[in-house]
């Protein structure tokens, strides 16, 4: 039996509060990437705790940064700053948030703050209109929401400031989850938030900032939805992992003739039916509760087709471990999308797992051609709009990825 290759062990706890590295293990800080994982940890401060911010050191004693710590966690350090010198107070949080949010559009639906791409590692904000949602997802934050809420409160003016801190990226963290009202009136059961359409119009999401995905909605498709909205006059469209219609809103406001929303929760359908009818387009827009593989087949035996189809998925691959699997079930459903579109009609297809590259996600895509028989070719690559930057240190904040296939 071949050996396991040897565990790194636990750091060691020393006195103090610092954080050092192992020997040759400071490349990713060399890189500034914002993750220090507990296997490239040599020693840890015994008077840590969970959220503090610690003095990151390597092996021979340098100082290179300060971050804040989880203790169980496997990214143990979440790094602020590269330059020892410079403090991380609540005054330099503010500062943080400051600069993203004016960063962003100054009114609208948009996300505020995009995580680690925007220095803070574990916060997303998203403003709906006069809301504002956040979500907390380390440690480090975590212990100064008080200050995040202020920050808010100063630099994006709301009359709704709503937490959602119940997501699966607490669970890591062994954080408890916590969500409600932080600040102002108590949200409406659904937020009406307009999204611009592609030719200058708009169309009303219907987001459930209490109950809703994440924090109530997906302005990381905002752009997506446009293209997909200008595809697709006088089209028949088929809306896969629908969620909350936005794709299909987008659809039948461009002046398709039908429109076929397929997802597999009820309560996410409701909104979509219920947003329908608020832009005035219910007649065209059409529901089906189940699993969007099974609607797949059944739609081809049925002998369905349409000429554009949408496929946007849950994130499929949690981490590296699930990519082959996920793999598959990516090809599987750009397979039967493709076989379902008309000559010379679009799929577009998208992935939001971190861990499926670019690149991989495109020769899923050719493979899945290649089994449909359709030589597709890709007209258009789609991915994260300017709100959802992509960090250059931090690649693992492009999780959004997409391709416009037209087929033969
Ligand atoms: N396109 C949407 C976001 C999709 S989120 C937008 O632009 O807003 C993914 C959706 O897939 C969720 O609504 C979830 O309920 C749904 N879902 C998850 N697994 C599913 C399955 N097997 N079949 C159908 N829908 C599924």
């Amino acid at each position: 039996m071949a050996e396991r290759p040897p565990r790194d062990p636990e750091p060691r706890r020393t006195p103090g509060t610092d954080v050092e590295l192992r020997p040759g293990r400071d490349r990713s800080l060399a890189g500034r990437h914002p993750w220090i994982f507990s296997g490239a940890i040599a020693s840890l401060g015994a008077s840590l705790e969970d959220g503090d911010l610690a003095l990151v050191r390597s092996a021979d004693g340098a100082a290179r940064g300060r971050g804040f710590v989880s203790l169980r966690s496997q990214i143990r350090v979440r790094m602020l700053t590269f330059d020892p010198a410079e403090p991380f107070d609540d005054v330099a949080l503010d500062a943080r948030i400051a600069g993203a949010i004016a960063r962003r559009p100054p009114a609208g639906a948009a996300r505020l703050v995009h995580a680690e791409s925007d220095g803070l590692p574990g916060l997303v904000v998203d403003r709906y209109g006069d809301t504002v949602v956040f979500a907390i997802s380390s440690a480090g934050l975590e212990r100064r929401a008080v200050a995040v809420a202020r920050a808010l409160g100063a630099h994006a003016p709301s009359r709704t400031l709503y937490e959602r801190s119940d997501g699966d990226g607490r669970t890591q963290e062994r954080l408890p989850p916590r969500s409600g009202l932080v600040a102002g009136e108590e949200p409406p059961e659904l937020v009406p938030v307009p999204e611009q359409t592609h030719d200058g119009g708009s169309v009303t999401l219907l987001v459930d900032v209490r109950r809703g995905h994440k924090t109530g909605g997906y302005l990381d498709q905002a752009e997506s939805r446009r293209v997909v909205g200008a595809l697709s006059r006088g089209a028949d469209v088929l809306n896969l992992f629908s969620y909350t219609g936005g794709f299909g809103l987008h659809a039948a406001a461009g002046g398709a003739r039908s429109v076929l929303e397929i997802d597999s929760s009820a309560p996410a359908l409701d909104v979509a039916a219920r947003a329908a009818a608020e832009n005035g387009l219910g007649s065209r827009i059409e529901r089906r509760r189940g699993d969007a593989f099974e609607a797949l087949r059944s739609l081809e035996a049925e002998g369905r087709t349409f000429d554009v189809v949408v496929v946007d998925p849950p994130k499929l691959a949690a981490g590296a471990a699930h990519v082959a699997r996920a793999s598959r079930a990516y090809k599987d459903l750009l397979r039967l999308a493709l076989r379902l579109v008309r000559p010379g009609g679009h799929v577009a297809g998208f992935s939001c797992s971190g861990a499926i590259s670019a690149v991989l996600f495109q020769q899923i895509a050719w493979s899945a051609a290649l089994e449909a028989g359709r030589d597709a070719a890709i007209v258009r690559r789609l991915g994260q709009p300017p709100d959802h930057p992509v960090r250059l240190t931090f690649p693992e904040s492009e999780y959004l990825k997409g391709l416009l296939l037209r087929a033969p």
